[in-house]
């Protein structure tokens, strides 16, 4: 740390990514990429002509590819806003948003508490029930702006958008931000509720369902008013937040969405398969509805599954935190990859 760091930011604790070693070739299911390429018309929209305008700045306003996202969700072009990342949405939320406060659950994204750190922002945790699940009457009528990964992360539960509207209609002065990151993967999105209520913002990421965490792209859907404030942060921070070629890969993954359809189709059927080989051998698991799997098994824990694991080539992801020390994160990969993780457990258990 050098003198001059900002004195709030002394004892910073940043967010910590999953880990992305280069020294191996590793099994990757620790952190929710997509095993599968983009799609063609991705590769394709990254042609040389769109590289030969790296010297021009990119469209500030994004018009194209929003246009295409509302389209998408059948909302105006004033109702979405795009990001490098949600967590770039989530960091402009959190700034412009939560000044007097934001509640989430104990156990969720962890980029949340950091946000709230960074900004100063008052925040409580809302612990989740005995089965891992995000307790809804917890939420119903708290009278407090709420933070919601919606199907939750790392646990994978996730609401109905019957609960998500209790939620935001029994809080109609505060703010509700669901965070569908992996709504994709057999949840229901919220986004139809936005022309609703005037409090409730969705954002989504490229990074899991649609193959593209390198590129950094999101979006925000919501009321004008609230989408005016983010691309009011957006103006303040960085206008060319979204670069060029991410802007024309954006624009036509949504063109090809049966390809990603296929594919997390694809992802939820090797979801089920690896969750009853995982109960077979007598692992615990909360019931998601994402690309991963939130596992333990009595006879080892967590970090010894996760240092075992990785010995064998196969990357998982653990937290040394109260209530989920006892877990693994499993991202779902390939087929073939699962059953390479199955048999390395079954090696592991077995003693091997
Ligand atoms: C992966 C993830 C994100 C981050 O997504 P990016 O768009 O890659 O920044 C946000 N929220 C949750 C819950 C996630 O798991």
């Amino acid at each position: 740390m050098s003198r001059f760091i900002n004195n709030r930011l002394k004892d910073f604790k940043a967010y910590i990514p999953g880990e992305q070693p280069t020294d191996l070739e590793y099994i990757k299911l620790n952190t929710n990429e997509s095993p599968y390429p983009p799609s063609p018309g991705v590769i394709k929209a990254i042609n040389e002509g769109e590289i030969n305008k790296l010297n021009l700045y990119p469209n500030p306003d994004a018009k194209k590819l929003i246009r295409k996202i509302a389209e998408f969700y059948d909302v105006s072009p004033n109702n979405v806003v795009v990001g490098n990342g949600s967590d770039e949405l989530l960091a402009f939320a959190f700034f412009a948003f939560f000044e007097k406060g934001v509640c989430f659950p104990d156990i969720t994204y962890g980029f949340y508490p950091v946000y709230a750190e960074l900004y100063n922002v008052p925040y409580s945790l809302i612990p989740l029930r005995d089965d891992l699940s995000v307790g809804v009457s917890d939420y119903v009528g708290i009278g407090k702006n709420i933070v919601i990964a919606n199907p939750n992360a790392p646990t994978g539960t996730t609401l109905e958008p019957f609960d998500i509207e209790e939620i935001v209609k029994s809080n109609p002065d505060h703010l509700v931000l669901v965070d569908e990151a992996y709504i994709d993967f057999g949840g229901v999105s919220a986004i139809p509720l936005t022309k609703k209520y005037d409090n409730l913002l969705v954002i989504h990421t490229y990074s899991k369902a649609r193959s593209m965490a390198g590129a950094r792209l999101a979006y925000g859907v919501a009321n004008e008013a609230l989408i005016s404030d983010l691309k009011m942060m957006k103006y303040s921070f960085n206008p060319y937040n979204v670069n060029r070629l991410t802007q024309e890969a954006g624009f036509a993954a949504l063109e090809e969405a049966d390809y990603y359809r296929k594919n997390n189709n694809e992802i939820i059927k090797t979801r089920e398969y690896t969750r009853e080989c995982l109960l077979e051998l007598g692992f615990e698991m909360t019931s998601s509805k994402a690309n991963f799997l939130f596992a333990k098994f009595r006879g080892i824990n967590g970090e010894d599954l996760y240092l075992k694991l990785k010995d064998k080539g196969i990357l998982v992801r653990h937290w040394d935190k109260p209530r989920i020390s006892d877990y693994v994160r499993i991202s779902i990969g390939t087929r073939e990859q699962m059953e390479k993780l199955v048999e390395a457990i079954k090696e592991i258990l077995g003693g091997a």
